[in-house]
């Protein structure tokens, strides 16, 4: 078996890590950590070290680790076929079978899947999807995408520049010009704290209307977001702001896709986040959920109306010119059959609204009342505290003390996984959807523990 310092260094040598800062890494200032292994919510690493994974991998993991149902479906379909292609009506068992019951799932307007690997290609294709649209429709001028600041979509040259986060951005010559942004639903971020939830989404809104007025209803051709800003900060919208944005989108004949690549299949206690707050997308991205990162896939759920002028396309132009060798890659569907199957009979979704509630209420009365937490906040399974110097001017620290990965290492040696948001001082929750109270106390004891101690 390898040596510790033998992988250490073959790591340093040879492993491009993403979202890393490189120097650091190959001069040994970030270690090389090895996980070997993971069963429920928790994690092990080679040493033997066990962890809580409050973020379920990259809020992927949902039905927890070490499910040998899933590992057996995979198996068996490797062993069968390991992989075939899905181009002009060629699928599987599985890849057919996870289309009905992706649908069978999805809200009441939704009529196709189009699968992928990831959530970045997925948001690709749904772009890609939307720009056809409005050629066959005859509006070759309506082609812009807007996206909120503090969104998140994905590391592609699309997706990351519907991506809001100036570290994605940074260097690589994004965002593409066909995208623009407009304000994040961040309450508590609001510029004028006079203003009530109600006066922040009129606000909310009537930015967006001015946006579509500066650029021209007619060059507009889809709004993206999250139901819950996810990497951005877990950042839950105040009551009423999808209500308010779809008005305005339907009043411009602007298309609304829901990136549900964190909410999908249950993590805010529904299904979909769009069953939560009441969506009616034309696009639905999906991934990390759809398998429980047991195997990479996403899709793009296609709405009705869509749907029909895409046929209507191909009618004119023949096939649709896109395709992934590994669309609905066999294992992947195989994978996804098992975990949405693993969800229903473990009832996770209702666990999430439930548990996840209960870990939200835990964490607000452990770390709630301390003179840095500026605010505790969440939905289903998702939970954020945010840092503030100063809780009454919700003042930033200074971002070189880096707060959230001071706290984010601290939880880390007393065996709690959780996420410093790659964005102000923000630590991020979002466990397996399987957590328990009994781990829902742990992690706000552990939180609770280390914010006295760092802060
Ligand atoms: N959309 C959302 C909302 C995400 O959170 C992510 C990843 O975290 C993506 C898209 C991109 O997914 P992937 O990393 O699988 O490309």
């Amino acid at each position: 078996m390898l040596t510790n310092d033998q992988l250490s260094q073959w790591d340093r040598e040879n492993f491009f890590h993403p979202s890393t800062h490189l120097a650091q890494h190959a001069r040994g200032e970030t270690a090389t950590r090895v996980i070997t292994g993971g069963k429920g919510c928790h994690i092990e690493d080679r040493d033997g070290n066990k962890m809580l994974d409050a973020f379920a991998g990259l809020y992927c993991v949902n039905v927890g680790y070490g499910r040998p149902e899933i590992a057996e479906a995979i198996a068996e379909q490797a062993k069968e076929l390991a992989y075939y292609h899905a181009y002009v009506g060629h699928g599987t068992e599985a890849s057919i079978t996870l289309s009905k019951m992706i649908l069978d799932r999805a809200p009441d307007n939704m009529s196709k899947v189009y699968f992928g690997m990831s959530g970045s290609d997925a948001n690709e294709t749904n772009i890609k999807l939307v720009w056809y649209y409005n050629n066959i429709r005859g509006l070759p001028k309506k082609k812009k995408i807007i996206s909120r600041w503090r969104g998140y979509h994905g590391s592609g040259l699309m997706t990351g520049s519907l991506t809001g986060l100036e570290l994605f951005h940074k260097k690589f010559d994004l965002p593409l010009s066909q995208v623009i942004h407009t304000e994040a639903p961040y309450y508590y971020r609001r510029e004028d704290t006079a203003m009530s939830e109600a006066d922040f989404v009129a606000h909310c809104a009537s930015e967006l209307e001015a946006l579509i007025a500066r650029e021209g209803a007619d060059t507009i051709a889809a709004f993206i977001g999250e139901p819950v800003l996810g990497t951005g900060g877990i950042v839950p919208p105040p009551a009423g702001y999808w209500e308010a944005i779809q008005a305005v989108l339907a009043k411009h004949d602007i298309l609304l896709i829901a990136d549900e690549v964190v909410t999908g299949f249950g993590r805010l206690g529904t299904m979909f986040g769009s069953d939560h707050y009441g969506l009616k997308p034309d696009l639905i991205t999906i991934a990390k959920g759809l398998t429980s990162a047991y195997a990479p896939l996403s899709g793009s759920i296609v709405g009705e109306k869509m749907w029909k002028v895409l046929e209507q396309g191909t009618d004119e132009n023949g096939p649709i010119g896109h395709g992934w060798t590994y669309s609905a890659h066999p294992i992947g569907a195989a994978a996804g059959v098992a975990n949405l199957n693993l969800i229903d009979k473990l009832g996770l979704v209702e666990n999430a609204g439930k548990t996840g509630a209960y870990l939200n209420k835990v964490m607000k009365e452990a770390v709630g009342d301390h003179a840095h937490v500026g605010e505790v906040r969440g939905e289903g399974m998702l939970c954020a505290v945010e840092f503030v110097e100063d809780r009454e001017s919700r003042t930033f620290f200074d971002p070189a003390k880096k707060v959230g990965a001071q706290l984010s290492a601290a939880l880390a040696s007393k065996g709690l996984i959780a996420r410093a948001m790659p964005q102000g001082d923000i630590l991020g929750f979002a466990p397996p959807l399987c957590l328990t109270e009994a781990e829902a106390d742990e992690i706000a004891t552990k939180t609770g523990d280390v914010v006295r101690e760092v802060l």
